[in-house]
């Protein structure tokens, strides 16, 4: 019997956790976590996303504040910007949301900010850590988040076959380092992976990472295996995601929908985030 993973419902306790533990560290340190969200343009998909973010920061107990650029401001300003919230002892997350407007070079942007202020997990020295195997204080929030709906399923990672498909710097490669820490087998596709359904059909856990609507198909998946849907695709109204659920939910053993799946996961995981990084500053500055 196929198993639809509640992304939404992990989620929302993890929520839970998270305000718990944002009460009790108010209480011992009487210090709000405060997550500032740089927002570059008036990207409308961005507006909702910073929105959501100073939202879900409100219902934990959390500051959420959304700093607002023209989408003319130059890398400078940007820069200065974030420096100006490396300095502000108040701040304990930096959040740049992506994409920035065209002319902007994003890398430059995210390597200023402080790594103990990098709750997106996405400064170098955050990510060599992650190369290096360390335990991580401030993971990638979308590869952190699907480790949790992993993690729900009861597989072991030991040894298990890990396919993730797509590479990029904030999924791809993050949670494909994160599975290999966990000792799985990882594999990582990409657009110039020869037989695709072929490495996928080897897969025990198989995340789909790359932006193409139904991508993955149920001739793909090994059956009983965990499938982890991290695309988002708008087709129209509708919001699809890489795996084709019809099929593939008669094949595998777990399945994350979208949506409700790993996006609930992300802006949990962010939460997460600032509290570890409001409780690691705190304990540095006192
Ligand atoms: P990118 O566009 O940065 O990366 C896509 C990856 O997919 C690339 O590595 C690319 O390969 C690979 N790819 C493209 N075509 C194929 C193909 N035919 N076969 C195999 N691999 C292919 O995307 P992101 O990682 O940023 O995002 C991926 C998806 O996840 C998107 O739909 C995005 O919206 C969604 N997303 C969802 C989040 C959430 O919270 N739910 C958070 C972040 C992303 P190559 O490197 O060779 O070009």
């Amino acid at each position: 019997m196929i198993k639809v993973i509640d992304g939404k419902g992990i989620a929302a306790r993890i929520r839970g956790e998270v305000a718990q533990a944002v009460k009790e560290f108010k209480g011992e340190r009487a210090v709000s976590p405060k997550l500032c969200v740089v927002l570059v343009g008036g990207d409308p998909a961005s507006q909702v996303y910073v929105r959501n973010k100073e939202k879900a920061c409100q219902e934990v107990g959390m500051i959420g504040e959304v700093y607002r650029l023209p989408a003319t401001a130059s890398q400078l300003q940007l820069n200065q910007l974030i420096r100006q919230l490396n300095a502000d002892r108040s701040v304990h997350g930096i959040l740049l949301q992506l994409p920035a407007p065209k002319g902007l070079d994003p890398i430059s942007a995210l390597d200023e900010i402080s790594p103990d202020k990098d709750v997106d997990g996405l400064h170098p020295l955050n990510m060599g850590k992650l190369l290096r195997g360390e335990e991580l204080l401030l993971a990638p929030c979308t590869p952190s988040g699907i480790m949790e709906l992993i993690i729900t399923t009861g597989i072991s990672y030991e040894g298990a076959e890990a396919v993730v498909v797509g590479r990029s710097n904030i999924v791809g490669k993050p949670v494909a380092l994160l599975l290999l820490q966990r000792h799985a087998t990882v594999t990582i596709c990409h657009s110039r992976t020869k037989d695709l359904a072929d490495v996928c059909r080897r897969a025990d856990i198989l995340v789909a990472a790359v932006g193409s609507p139904g991508i993955i198909r149920g001739e793909m998946v090994k059956p009983g295996a965990v499938v982890i849907d991290v695309g988002t695709n708008r087709i129209g109204e509708k919001l699809v995601g890489d795996v084709e659920f019809e099929s593939v939910k008669e094949v595998a053993g777990f399945i994350t929908p979208v949506p409700g799946g790993v996006g609930p996961m992300t802006i949990a995981m962010l939460l997460k985030n600032t509290l570890q990084a409001a409780k690691n500053l705190t304990t540095k500055q006192s």
